[in-house]
């Protein structure tokens, strides 16, 4: 039998996972669905990092209906064209995965084999300078977009660093104004139908009950509905991502702000690096089973541009994912229903695809095993699709110089990335999957970036006459230098453009 009362949505957590669902859920459902309530509880907190973003983001603020420079000026937060690494190849390279494209595709044919035919022929310019995001971002300098160029023009793209607390402020704001009801309090109990072990109350510390429909689990890492309670298993990914822990620390930062994210590879991990307007947040991830918790913390204090702002926050995970998001009427979404570390910054991103994956599924009735099930199929795919590229980083490595990279560069990896890798090496071409978050630009940039050089490229790049071939990449590279020069510095843009009205 269809359900036909409106659907009461309760969510358990009020970190970013938790707001970002009220927010979103609000906005679309403009009240007509049901109660949106949501519990949290500021003695158990929230986990608090999760800083760096990707493009996406941009389409979920847009569906909020944000204004840009409200959200950049009450979030404190910078813009992000890419993020830098450092050291992940062999100790003292660097490179840019960058946000945008290298080029638009010529005759059918992705740009960069156009790339990689003049390389063949003795062109030793580096692919970074025909792509506007890298060389914004190695000059510091930002703008939202560029003009008009030639066929071949790049397209540039950007994300926000901002500062997490506030970002979870900003959104309980903009939900509890749209009428979502905030509960403070602990959930002490949770109550299961006997019939069919569907969730059916919380009961809070003080004596409260919270009863609903669909339950959507925010409650971070504890997975206090999908994990602790409906049991659902987790997919254990550490062989292949083998960091597990991470220390956090704020430092003071400069008038200069850099206009991406840095990860610096270090031993038995990495450092990363955002820079926001009121400060720089830095974290070591490490793998505990190669190097101990005061070794980590020594490199990472040894590391910072500036004073730190207070302690190192430990923090502790396992990459992988829950068995199933969604099992009866719990749906999981953040960090309780999996987690890949940050090195691509992907966590707040697959909050928001389930969230609109939500929306595209929403059910008139929970019991609705189909829209379970092809909540849980989309889930599964995209988050191994995440994971062969963050495994990608570790794996092509030509570092030797400790047993982490040791293991990182020998272990078994997943047969969908040597695929992936095999299709690459040959000719330079990238494999596609429906739905997939990183498009070609990323995994060339992560490819030539990690040392995975191709032996050929696409021979219809050939039919292009080589003089030809060298005018139009000059031309490009050209216009792409005169683009970025009328930029200003990506400080100067924000002080001028992203002040709050
Ligand atoms: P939490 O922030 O932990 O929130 C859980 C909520 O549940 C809290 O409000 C808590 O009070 C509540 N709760 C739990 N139990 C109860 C209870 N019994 N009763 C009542 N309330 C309860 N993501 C990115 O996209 N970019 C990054 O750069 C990035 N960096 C990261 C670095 C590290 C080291 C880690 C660990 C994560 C990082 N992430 C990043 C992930 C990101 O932090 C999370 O995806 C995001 O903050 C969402 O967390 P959450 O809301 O799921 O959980």
């Amino acid at each position: 039998m269809m359900q036909t009362k409106p659907l009461d949505i309760t969510i358990v957590g009020g970190g970013t996972a938790g707001w970002m669902t009220a927010a979103l859920l609000a906005k679309a459902t403009k009240g007509r669905l049901g109660r949106i309530t949501l519990i949290e509880s500021a003695e158990i907190g929230t986990v608090g990092v999760g800083e760096a973003t990707i493009p996406p983001i941009q389409f979920f603020n847009q569906l909020l209906g944000i204004d840009e420079r409200d959200f950049v000026a009450r979030t404190q937060a910078s813009f992000k064209l890419g993020i830098e690494f450092r050291n992940w190849t062999r100790t003292g390279h660097s490179y840019i995965h960058p946000f945008g494209s290298y080029g638009a595709n010529i005759d059918a044919v992705s740009f960069h084999h156009y790339w990689l035919r003049a390389r063949a022929l003795g062109d030793t310019t580096d692919i970074g300078d025909y792509c506007p995001a890298i060389v914004a971002a190695r000059q510091g300098r930002f703008a939202p977009e560029i003009p008009q160029g030639p066929a071949s023009a790049p397209l540039l793209s950007y994300a926000y660093h901002f500062d997490a607390a506030l970002y979870a402020a900003y959104l309980r704001d903009f939900a509890t104004r749209l009428g979502v009801t905030r509960i403070e309090g602990r959930i002490t109990g949770i109550r299961q139908r006997a019939e069919d072990g569907y969730i059916s109350n919380l009961d809070l510390a003080d004596g409260g009950s919270v009863g609903g429909d669909l339950f959507i689990d925010c409650s971070g890492f504890r997975s206090l509905l999908l994990g602790q309670t409906l049991g659902v298993g987790f997919k254990d990914w550490s062989r292949w991502l083998p960091c597990d822990r991470a220390l956090a620390v704020p430092c003071e930062g400069g008038r200069e702000i850099t206009p991406y994210t840095r990860s610096t590879a270090h031993t038995a991990g990495w450092q990363w690096r955002i820079p926001l307007q009121h400060r720089i947040g830095n974290g070591h991830v490490y793998s505990s089973a190669f190097m101990a918790d005061e070794e980590a913390e020594a490199l990472l204090l040894g590391h910072l541009d500036g004073r730190p702002l207070a302690d190192a926050r430990p923090l502790r995970f396992t990459a992988g994912r829950r068995d199933k998001a969604w099992v009866r009427n719990v749906l999981g979404v953040g960090l309780a229903g999996g987690f890949l570390e940050p090195l691509e910054s992907t966590s707040i991103h697959l909050i928001q695809t389930a969230l609109f994956r939500l929306l595209a599924l929403m059910p008139t009735d929970v019991r609705d095993q189909a829209t379970r099930d092809e909540f849980n199929r989309l889930s599964e795919i995209e988050y191994e699709q995440i994971r062969d590229f963050l495994i990608l980083h570790y794996n092509a490595t030509e570092r030797d110089d400790s047993d982490f990279w040791n293991y990182c560069r020998t272990m078994p990896i997943p047969d969908s990335l040597r695929h992936k890798i095999d299709l690459f090496r040959a000719r330079g071409r990238v494999a596609r999957f429906d739905g997939q978050l990183f498009a070609e630009a990323s995994w060339l940039a992560v490819f030539l970036g990690q040392g995975v050089d191709p032996v050929g490229y696409d021979p219809m790049a050939d039919i292009m006459p080589a003089a030809e071939l060298q005018q139009r990449l000059f031309r490009h590279r050209d216009y792409v230098q005169r683009a970025v020069a009328t930029m200003p510095a990506h400080r100067d843009f924000i002080d001028r453009h992203c002040k709050a009205p």
